[in-house]
């Protein structure tokens, strides 16, 4: 079953973490880490909306540069999210460069960071100069963005420093009864993308679309009508990021109510367990401790990421020990494993 997060990673297990979630079927993308951004093409970092970056350590935050620069350019907006301290990192980022002739760029970044039960924001616009201009502060109760089709949810893991813990919630689940298809006699095409998208959207139920027959030919229905018929609607998927955190009982509890559940929790492996105190000492999460982690969330699936370089060559065991603590399925997600979760739902 298809969902409307295809996850991916933007580098390899030890390169710089981040995980790139295009939206299916809406040409657009959520990102989380800014880490080396040099491997997405350009046209494709050109479809994020939104991004969040779990803390300003380098490995996280060093392709805001990239997605500034492309984003000079474009129209629509894009906003960033990040922990407390965040928007003194992006005016630091943005103030190292000079910004006289940019009044007529469309750029509009909006910079957020959540402290505590607040989120404070400011925009950056070519208009304005890239100049910091204050937005109202929101509250902050647990989620960073919701609309129609998902929503956004963090909270605050120790690192030694605060860091976001990420969780992207699908709202509802929609997909095609074959059977029905089938018994309509109608092929599936981009129609059907559309009534999926339309539905998803809570578009008007009364209007008239057309599906493609499987003759080749088309026939009208009513939207809402055709819907009812043919797809089938159910709970969201749940998908967390987690990376970046010491195991301390405060962490466990607050990714365990986070990720409560998650069809795919995307955690940091950052050593072997044999490296404990070494993983302790830089509050980082072992492979055991992220299969425990998951276990106790009640996670369908892990996808062990951010290993730290010295285990090149040796991923394949930082795997198996986070399976066997998890003892459930464990995915090596890559940048190009687009969907893992496509079919075994
Ligand atoms: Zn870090």
């Amino acid at each position: 079953m298809r969902t409307v997060f295809l996850p991916s990673l933007l580098n390899g297990p030890t390169g710089d973490p981040g995980l790139w979630v295009d939206l299916l079927d809406e040409g657009r993308s959520v990102l989380l880490d800014l880490g080396d951004l040099g491997s997405v093409a350009p046209r494709k970092l050109l479809r994020v909306e939104r991004a969040v970056v779990t803390h300003t350590h380098m490995d996280h935050f060093v392709g805001f540069d990239r997605l500034l620069r492309l984003f000079l350019g474009r129209e629509r907006a894009v906003t960033v999210t990040g922990p407390p301290g965040f928007l003194r990192s992006v005016e630091g980022r943005i103030a190292a460069y000079t910004w006289n002739l940019i009044e007529t760029y469309p750029v509009r970044i909006t910079a957020e960071e959540i402290d505590g039960d607040t989120i404070r924001a400011v925009e950056y616009t070519g208009e304005g100069g890239m100049r910091p201009a204050p937005l109202p502060e929101r509250r902050f109760h647990g989620t960073v963005h919701a609309e129609r089709l998902f929503t956004i949810h963090a909270a605050a893991v120790d690192h030694g420093i605060p860091v976001l813990a990420v969780a992207l919630r699908e709202t509802e689940h929609v997909s095609v009864n074959r059977d029905r298809l089938e018994k309509l006699g109608l092929a599936p095409g981009p129609w059907l993308r559309d009534l999926k998208q339309a539905v998803r959207r809570a578009e008007p139920a009364e209007v008239e679309v057309r599906a493609a027959t499987r003759e080749g030919g088309e026939r009208a229905f009513v939207r809402g009508e055709l819907a009812e018929e043919i797809l089938l609607r159910g709970p969201g998927q749940k998908i967390a990021y987690v990376t970046d955190l010491g195991y301390t009982p405060e962490n466990v509890e607050t990714v365990c109510s986070l990720a409560r559940d998650v069809d795919l929790l995307v955690c940091e492996a950052a050593f072997l367990h044999e490296d404990e105190p070494l993983a302790r000492s830089r509050m980082h999460l072992t492979a055991r401790q992220a299969g425990e982690l998951a276990r106790a969330a009640g996670a369908r699936r892990l996808a062990p990421f951010h290993l730290s370089p010295r285990y090149q060559g040796r991923e394949q065991e930082v795997l198996d020990e986070a399976a066997a603590a998890f003892g459930g399925p464990v995915l090596a997600l890559t940048p190009r494993s687009a969907r893992p979760s496509a079919r075994d739902r």
